[in-house]
């Protein structure tokens, strides 16, 4: 059943006995700040509250208050009375086979959303689900919201809208973000924190992906590759390529940008990032993925020229469906 806002506020207010906080797997600054915000929100509230991820948080996300709570396991046995699920509509994308819960609820954003639980609230227009997720807590009591609350709500807003850089960033975003300074949250120390303590690691990884450099398609696709032997040859960690994709989107002419990431030998995970014109969550969705407008990425079993072949002939279909719709 859809819900809005209020009405969730409602159910969060009423809710007992044991429960269960989780979001995607290979956690972003969103999953990361609306589950953990949402974790020391329901804290306070007097809650009895587990969060629990299928991968491990990022470290550059170590200094949010609370993290040392989540715990990672590879399936979750127990029982709960509630499941709170963020920034995720996908089952599959928690990353847990199973779940078990009496009741289930889903805070969310995605505009490929299709709620598999008990209760959703999806807003496919608002910047991240923190942004969302802030204006429920307010809905339910303000004065709960101190900073253990607010620097993961903060931190959510800002990846998910690349530095309120990116389309889904509207004037409500910054209104929001004022609050939360108003609270305390230091934006300089929550940049410094996740954007300035890159590994060289990192570094060397980027410049073994920027080789792979390729374009596509009347140079309207750029894209790179992640090959794993790069992990092994420059000690760096997976999530260390966040953000590398906003490369070749940088490049003049380009309209998608996309970035093939192996995850084993014949397994992909294939991220896109649209300058406007193309839809890439459509793309992605008939991959078998979804995402937003602009940002949306789908997991591939084959091999690289396989589903590059594949993707290519749906990015060929959709710059020309996007021509024709911006003519
Ligand atoms: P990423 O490229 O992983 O940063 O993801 C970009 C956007 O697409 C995010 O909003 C993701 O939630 C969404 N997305 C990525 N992979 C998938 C997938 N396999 N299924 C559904 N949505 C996805
Ligand atoms: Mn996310
Ligand atoms: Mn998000």
């Amino acid at each position: 059943m859809r819900l809005n806002r209020k009405e969730v506020a409602e159910l969060l207010k009423n809710v007992q006995g044991k429960i269960l906080i989780t979001t995607h797997k290979n956690p972003d600054g969103d999953a990361v700040g609306s589950s953990l915000g949402w974790f020391n929100f329901l804290k306070k509230m007097g809650k009895e509250v587990r969060i629990i991820y299928r991968d491990r948080v990022p470290f550059f996300f170590d200094f949010l208050p609370g993290i040392g709570n989540v715990e990672v396991l590879e399936e979750i046995k127990e029982k709960f009375d509630w499941v709170i699920i963020t920034d995720v509509s996908d089952p599959k994308r928690t990353g847990f086979s199973e779940i078990l819960a009496e009741k289930s609820l889903v805070i969310d954003h995605h505009i490929t959303a299709e709620p598999f639980t008990d209760y959703a609230i999806v807003e496919p227009e608002i910047s991240s689900t923190c942004e969302l997720s802030y204006h429920i807590m307010k809905l339910i009591d303000e004065n709960l919201i101190d900073m253990s609350v607010a620097l993961p709500i903060y931190t959510g807003i800002l990846t998910d809208t690349g530095g309120f850089n990116y389309s889904n960033t509207s004037p409500e975003t910054h209104t929001v973000a004022a609050e939360l300074l108003k609270k305390g949250v230091n934006p300089y120390e929550v940049y410094t924190n996740i954007f300035e303590r890159n590994r060289i690691n990192k570094l060397k990884l980027l410049e073994l992906v920027l080789r792979t450099l390729s374009f596509e398609l009347n140079q309207k696709v750029a894209h790179i590759t992640l090959f794993k032997r790069f992990l092994e040859e420059t000690g760096a960690y997976p999530e260390e390529s966040e953000g590398f994709i906003n490369y070749p989107r940088s490049i003049a002419g380009v309209e998608v940008a996309v970035f093939f990431k192996e995850i084993e030998g014949n397994s992909w995970k294939v991220s896109m990032r649209s300058k406007g014109r193309v839809n890439v969550a459509e793309v992605a969705k008939s991959m078998g993925g979804g995402g937003h407008r602009m940002a949306a990425g789908f997991e591939a079993e084959g091999s690289l020229e396989e589903i590059k072949r594949e993707l290519l002939k749906k990015l060929e279909v959709a710059l020309e469906k996007a021509h024709y719709e911006n003519l």
